[in-house]
Formats: C-alpha cells, sequence, structure tokens
C-alpha cells in the first residue's frame, strides 16, 4: 500500500543552526527526501542524515519545485528548503502555483526568520515601526515596477529593507535605487549594511543613506534604510515607536528665531547669495537653505535667518508648512537634481510657487557631450587613459564603476573638505591623484594641473560662469586635450529664470499679490 505523500515547505532561517524553528527541525526529521540548493542546508545537516537529497542550482528554482511535487505526488514525505522565511522571496508560492487541482497530500508552510528580521536583530530594532521590503531583482520582474516601487516606499518615508541588492550582472540598478531614495529621503538617514547575517563572515555596518553610493555590495547582503526617526545608540541602530515622542533632533534648535510668511531661498551657489542679498536689501523676509553648517555660518554672521541640513521631503514640508513658506527659490547647482525635484514637489504639494534659478549655460560648442556619467565615461575611456575628473566629488565613485577594465588612471579635483576626501577614499582614488582646493581656477592653474599629471583627457560639467567652465574648456584646447562635458539634467520646470533681476521683480510680485 502506498502512502500518502506530504510537501513541507521549510524554511531554515538566515545560515546558523541555532536559529533553525523547532518545527522545522521536526519536518526535515520527519521527512525521506530533502530537496534545496547546497548552501542553505549546511546549517541543517544534523536533521537531514541518510536521507535522500536533491540539490539544484541556484537559478533551477522551478525545476526544484516541480521535483518536491512529483515525489510528494509519488507516496514520499519531501522536505522543500528554502533560506529564511520560505515565503518570502523564497520557494513556498512557486510550489503553490504548480500545485494542482488533484494533489490532495497534505502541504505545510513552516515559517522562518527572513533576513529582514535577522540582519534587523543585529543592527539593533529598525524596523520597530512601519516598514517594506523590495527585492532589487530584476530577473522575474520589469525593473520598472522596482523603480517606481522605491518612490512610493521613500515617499511615505517607511523603512526600507532592499534584498537582493547587487550581483554582478544586476551592478547598476542599486545605485539607481539609491538616487530615488534620496529624492524623498535625507542623505543624513541611518542605515545599515548587513552581510551574511548569522553566518560566518557575518558583517554588521551603520552610515548615512549619503555614503551607501559610494559602496560595493553583493548577493549576501542585506540593506535597511531607516526612515527619518532612526538614530543611532552605541553599536545599534533604532527607530522609535513614538512611546517617547516624535521629537526630530535636525533643525529643532536653529528654528525658534525663523521669520513666518517668507521667501524661502535654497541656494549654496554664489547666484543664491546674490539672491538672497538682494531680497534682504528690499526689505523681503527671506530665509536661507543650505546644505552644511559651514555655509551657514556666513548667513549668521550678517544676521540673515538660515536653516542647514539634509532633510527628507516629509520632513521640509513639515518645516516650510510651520512657518507659511510664501515662496520657494531654488538656486541651487544646476546639476542638483535630487533637490530641485523635491522642491518642484513640495510646491505642489504646499500650494506655493517655486521660482527656479538656473545660471546660463557656456558651452562653446565644439565640446564632446554626454547625458549621462555612462556615456561621459566611456567617451573619455575611448580618448585617454590619464582623465582628470573636474565635476566634484559625489559622482567619482560612478565614473570609476564604469571604467569595468580598470583601463585608466583617474585623477580628481575636488573641494577641500572633509567629506569629499572621504568620498574619494571610499571610491578608491588614491592621495596621489587628488588635488583639493577651492576654486575659481584661471587658464593658467588648470593648465598647471593638466600639465603635471600628464592629463590626457578633462572630464567636467556644464557649471556657467561661476563654475569657472570657460577657464577649464581654455586650458584644455590651449594644451589640445579633448575637454568631455556631463551635461545638466533636465527638468520641466514651469517657473525658470537665467536672469536673477527678472527672478527677483517676480519674487516681488508675489510677495506684493500683484499677480
Ligand atoms: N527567503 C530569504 C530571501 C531570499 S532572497 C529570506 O527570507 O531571507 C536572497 C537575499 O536575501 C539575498 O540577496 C540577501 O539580500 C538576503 N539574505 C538572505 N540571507 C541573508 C543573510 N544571512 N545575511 C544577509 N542577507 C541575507
Amino acid at each position: 500500500m502506498s502512502t500518502e505523500g506530504a510537501l513541507f515547505l521549510v524554511s531554515v532561517g538566515p545560515g546558523f543552526m541555532d536559529l533553525v524553528p523547532e518545527r522545522a527541525k521536526k519536518a526535515l526529521t520527519e521527512s525521506q527526501v530533502i530537496v534545496g540548493y547546497d548552501l542553505y542546508l549546511r546549517w541543517v545537516l544534523p536533521w537531514i542524515q541518510n536521507k535522500q537529497i536533491e540539490t539544484f542550482p541556484l537559478t533551477q528554482e522551478r525545476r526544484r519545485a516541480e521535483r518536491a511535487l512529483e515525489l510528494a505526488r509519488q507516496g514520499k514525505q519531501v522536505s522543500l528548503v528554502s533560506s529564511g522565511d520560505i515565503g518570502i522571496y523564497g520557494m513556498a508560492t512557486l510550489a503553490l502555483e504548480l500545485l494542482k487541482e488533484e494533489d490532495t497530500f497534505p502541504v505545510e508552510v513552516i515559517p522562518g526568520i527572513s533576513a529582514a528580521n535577522a540582519c534587523a536583530a543585529l543592527l539593533g530594532a529598525p524596523l520597530a515601526h512601519d516598514f517594506a521590503t523590495l527585492s532589487l531583482s530584476d530577473l522575474l520582474c520589469p525593473w520598472e515596477w522596482i523603480e517606481t516601487r522605491a518612490q512610493h516606499l521613500a515617499q511615505a518615508d517607511l523603512v526600507v529593507v532592499l534584498y537582493n541588492v547587487q550581483s554582478r550582472s544586476r551592478s547598476q540598478g542599486v545605485y539607481r535605487i539609491l538616487e530615488i531614495l534620496k529624492t524623498f529621503k535625507s542623505t543624513e538617514t541611518w542605515c545599515g549594511i548587513v552581510r551574511n547575517a548569522y553566518r560566518e563572515e557575518q558583517s554588521v555596518e551603520c552610515c548615512k543613506l549619503g555614503e551607501l553610493s559610494h559602496r560595493q555590495f553583493d548577493m549576501l547582503t542585506t540593506l535597511v534604510i531607516g526612515n527619518r526617526f532612526t538614530q543611532p545608540k552605541r553599536e545599534f541602530l533604532f527607530t522609535p515607536r513614538g512611546y517617547v515622542g516624535w521629537a526630530e533632533p535636525s533643525l529643532s534648535a536653529q528654528q525658534t528665531e525663523l521669520p513666518r510668511k517668507a521667501v524661502w531661498v535654497f541656494s549654496g551657489t554664489s547666484d543664491g547669495n546674490e539672491i538672497v542679498r538682494s531680497l534682504h536689501h528690499q526689505g523681503i523676509p527671506v530665509i536661507v537653505s543650505v546644505a552644511t553648517e559651514q555655509g551657514a555660518q556666513t548667513w549668521r554672521e550678517q544676521k540673515i535667518p538660515v536653516v542647514w541640513g539634509s532633510l527628507g521631503r516629509e520632513r521640509r514640508h513639515q518645516v516650510l508648512h510651520q512657518h507659511q513658506a510664501s515662496l520657494l527659490v531654488d538656486a541651487t547647482h544646476p546639476y542638483a537634481s535630487r533637490m530641485t525635484l523635491q522642491l518642484q514637489q513640495l510646491s505642489v504639494d504646499l500650494e506655493i510657487p517655486c521660482l527656479r534659478y538656473e545660471r546660463p549655460s557656456t558651452l562653446v560648442g565644439d565640446e564632446l557631450c554626454g547625458d549621462s556619467i555612462e556615456k561621459v565615461s566611456a567617451l573619455a575611456l575611448k580618448s585617454g587613459k590619464r582623465i582628470l575628473l573636474a565635476t566634484g566629488s559625489h559622482q567619482v565613485a560612478e565614473f570609476l564603476r564604469q571604467d569595468h577594465h580598470r583601463q585608466a588612471e583617474w585623477f580628481v579635483r575636488c573641494a577641500p573638505t572633509s567629506e569629499s576626501l572621504r568620498e574619494l577614499e571610499q571610491a578608491g582614488v588614491p592621495l596621489s591623484q587628488i588635488c583639493a582646493q577651492q576654486g575659481p581656477f584661471s587658464v593658467e592653474e588648470n593648465q598647471m594641473l593638466l600639465e603635471r599629471w600628464k592629463i590626457e583627457v578633462l572630464v567636467t560639467k556644464d557649471s556657467g560662469k561661476a563654475g569657472g567652465y570657460l577657464e577649464k574648456y581654455q586650458a584644455a584646447k590651449a594644451l589640445g586635450i579633448p575637454l568631455i562635458v556631463l551635461q545638466r539634467p533636465r527638468f520641466h520646470v514651469a517657473q525658470s529664470y537665467s536672469d536673477i533681476s527678472a527672478l527677483i521683480t517676480r519674487t516681488q510680485q508675489v510677495m506684493n499679490n500683484d499677480d
């Protein structure tokens, strides 16, 4: 008489014997056949001795599930095994999809500790409030879905756990997702990087969202991106639940003296500074918003109200609403696309106008241009082996990642700040290939640097007059070195100005309500 088969869909946890659920051990012990993937069977060896074991490579999930069902149909007690929780990016759903109407054998799903809660425990308690998980693998779903979901999750300020972060064939996606997250979340958001949780070679690190883009990951890594309340304590990260209130440390102390119904100028550029001074001079209430505390200092000295810091959209919304902001002026750098997007969205949400100032382009017309780092890097690599990036430090890691075969030597000129140097160090640029100096630079100074390093290609941005573009152009021309320009990101902005006085006039009109 053939006995009735059974299928156990068994979760075996992150990779540590002590975290294999009791119920999973029982199912494995009772099974005659174990179907799985080698790696995930390593920490359940004591419960699968002397059993029929069928392993398949990682990519053959469908064959694994079909085989398990087939064996159960033959009357065998079968365990189909997944790491973590078998129901979370695991095999359970595939087995259920392939289960037929006529299959009557019992099926039991046994829950386990998924990477999200294993990694969260190692980090502390980052998932204590609402959170979501997002897999960055597009093997089974279109990449656009992943981007759209990332956007919604960040917009809702959920803590996000990223699974399947990066593989050799999917090396760029994670950086795209981090960019999307940064459009809504502050670059100061606390994050955790956990690799091989509860396995040999476990590593656990905390850092800020802004730092993640310089890092490399793999398929053994899970990232936890906090919400705006997530904070560190000792070696831990935690996300408060509200027991001790919802105070946000950033900004609260700066906010006391801010005027209401003011024009908020988002600056950080010399043009922005000119706009602020002009408005202030005309007696229009103005608040400057800059990225760093260093940038805030000069405004404090001039007794002009200033706030600083990278805020997520949610928090920025709150602050502007609290102070009844009348008008937003976006005078950020032409390449500060995250900030421009955030301000455009806030303008819609808060129903207040946003005027954008964009300094005129000074492109001459005969330079080589590309509209993405990928294209610009490809052009640069085609043109020479010693490349100078005069594009600022933020995107250097991204440029270097495009040099898959390490064909070129990359040199960088950046601002003399500890943040820039840290970024370049993380990107792997040797100190001897960094020139940290404050611009503007004359044609001669540019030439000297190009000659000293025997540069063969110069890469820069369309940074206009204030960015010293023409001086770079002329230096490259004089030495016969190709110049490659990363074009500005394009935005659909309703009210954009390239003339400061026109923007000031419009600001006066809005403030006087005489539209
Ligand atoms: N069913 C599994 C997830 C499979 S998807 C679970 O519930 O955990 C595979 C991804 O999970 C990996 O790319 C990685 O992002 C994450 N992961 C699985 N085990 C992990 C571990 N021990 N440490 C860190 N991340 C892990």
